[in-house]
């Protein structure tokens, strides 16, 4: 086991350190609470793929940045402490990116490939619907076969990147017992969208899309009819460890405000930080901290290495999300007070992080698949989900 960073890790973090803290911080902080508008945002997401953000997943081959995930996962983690709205943006035009990569056609992959690895499209996942959530199995929308194609019904809720989208990869129902994904285009096939506004993490588009009667070509099938469940369940195991990391730069932006500020507030004649339950604060958020971060590393080494892991990936969005809850929290209490006015930004770091525990499972689902695997028994009340696939490298 070795902790250590290689040199190349070191200063590909660092160099998107310095370039998000001069270029994508002014920018996030000026549309703080707000969305972030899509001619902005796709300006933000050409300029961080040089740095293997939007597309390290893909191999160069490809067009992508062929990063390994621990080296695109420090990337990310350094982002999304700097600016989660826009770091999340990029993890969701990624995985888009990588479907296509993956799952597309010859055709699909040239009409699309290219422009979002650059930032010049914009694509979503959409799965979750106003009825559908913990439970993907029970997706409504259909696309009905029709002379060429198919003909989509149905509503899909929050749904991220959603309003800024050009490209809306959609789980649909193709058959009775048979989930599909589909490539959809907002300009050419038209979809609706309503941007929700939420506790936080409002520069990052969250949207309902709707789909009346939208006609799609029969090539905008993305792999094989039915291969949608396994797929979208596949892409969850890879999310909850970016979702675990998003919670992990969020809460150490908490971290350093409440260390930097128990160090300059003085009570009863000393700084705080001279206070024992103060200091039995920190200990907590840096301890629980590592222990969120050694938790998604694991998960992405694993998922590197092509193993099984849905475990260990479980492991690591449940506890690294509830984990920056409680430090926001605590980060909060550092500052007393203060902590709770918009002068100061860690009543924001913990609306962010309170966003996390909620997407790509809930943590009671994460505790599920923990438990259903330790003990061979699903509380789904449904023994499919006690098959859920092997994540394999690449696959
Ligand atoms: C910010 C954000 C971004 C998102 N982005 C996307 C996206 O890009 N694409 C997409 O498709 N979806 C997205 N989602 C949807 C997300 O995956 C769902 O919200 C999540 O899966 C939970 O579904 P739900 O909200 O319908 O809650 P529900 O499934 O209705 O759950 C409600 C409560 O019941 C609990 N519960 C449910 N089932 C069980 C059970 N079997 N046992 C015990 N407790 C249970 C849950 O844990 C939760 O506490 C996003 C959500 C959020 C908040």
């Amino acid at each position: 086991m070795n902790f250590e960073l290689t040199q190349e890790q070191r200063l590909a973090v660092e160099s998107l350190k310095r370039f998000a803290e001069a270029e994508i911080r002014p920018v996030a902080e000026r549309h703080e609470d707000t969305l972030i508008p899509k001619d902005v945002m796709h300006g933000l997401l050409r300029k961080l793929a040089p740095f293997g953000v939007g597309n390290g997943w893909v191999p160069t081959e490809a067009g992508g940045a062929g990063l390994d995930l621990i080296t695109s996962g420090l990337l990310y983690e350094e982002l999304f402490r700097i600016a989660p709205d826009v770091g999340g943006t990029a993890f969701i035009n990624e995985s888009a990116a990588f479907m296509v990569h993956k799952l597309g056609s010859p055709k699909q992959k040239s009409r699309y490939l290219a422009g979002l690895l650059a930032g010049d499209l914009i694509g979503c996942l959409a799965i979750s619907e106003p009825g559908v959530g913990s439970n993907p199995r029970a997706v409504t929308t259909r696309a009905t076969p029709t002379d060429g194609g198919y003909i989509i019904n149905g509503e899909k809720l929050w749904i991220s990147n959603g309003s800024i989208s050009d490209l809306a990869m959609v789980v649909c129902r193709t058959g009775p017992d048979e989930l599909s994904f589909l490539a959809v285009e907002r300009e050419a096939h038209g979809y609706s969208c309503r941007e929700l506004h939420k506790l936080g993490l409002n520069g990052w588009s969250t949207a309902q899309l709707s789909f009346a009667e939208v006609r799609v070509p029969a090539d905008s099938l993305m792999g094989s009819p039915g291969v949608g469940l396994r797929e979208t369940l596949q892409a969850f195991e890879r999310a909850r460890c970016y979702v675990a990391l998003l919670a992990i730069g969020i809460a150490r932006a908490a971290y350093d405000a409440a260390v930097t500020y128990a160090r300059q507030r003085e009570q009863w004649g000393k700084i705080i930080a001279g206070h024992q339950l103060v200091q039995e604060m920190i200990a907590e958020m840096a301890t629980e901290l590592d222990c969120a971060r050694l938790l998604a590393y694991r998960g992405l080494a694993l998922l590197e290495q092509g193993v099984r892991c849905d475990t260990q990936t479980s492991m690591a969005k449940w506890y690294a999300t509830e984990a920056a809850v409680r430090i926001a929290s605590r980060a909060i209490q550092v500052h007393g007070g203060y902590g709770l006015t918009k002068e100061f930004p860690v009543e924001r770091h913990f609306r962010n992080a309170r966003m996390t525990p909620i997407p790509d499972g809930t943590t009671e689902i994460q505790k599920l698949i923990i438990a259903r695997n330790i003990l061979g028994v699903s509380a789904f009340g449904d023994e499919a989900a006690a098959s859920h696939p092997t994540a394999r490298k690449g696959a």
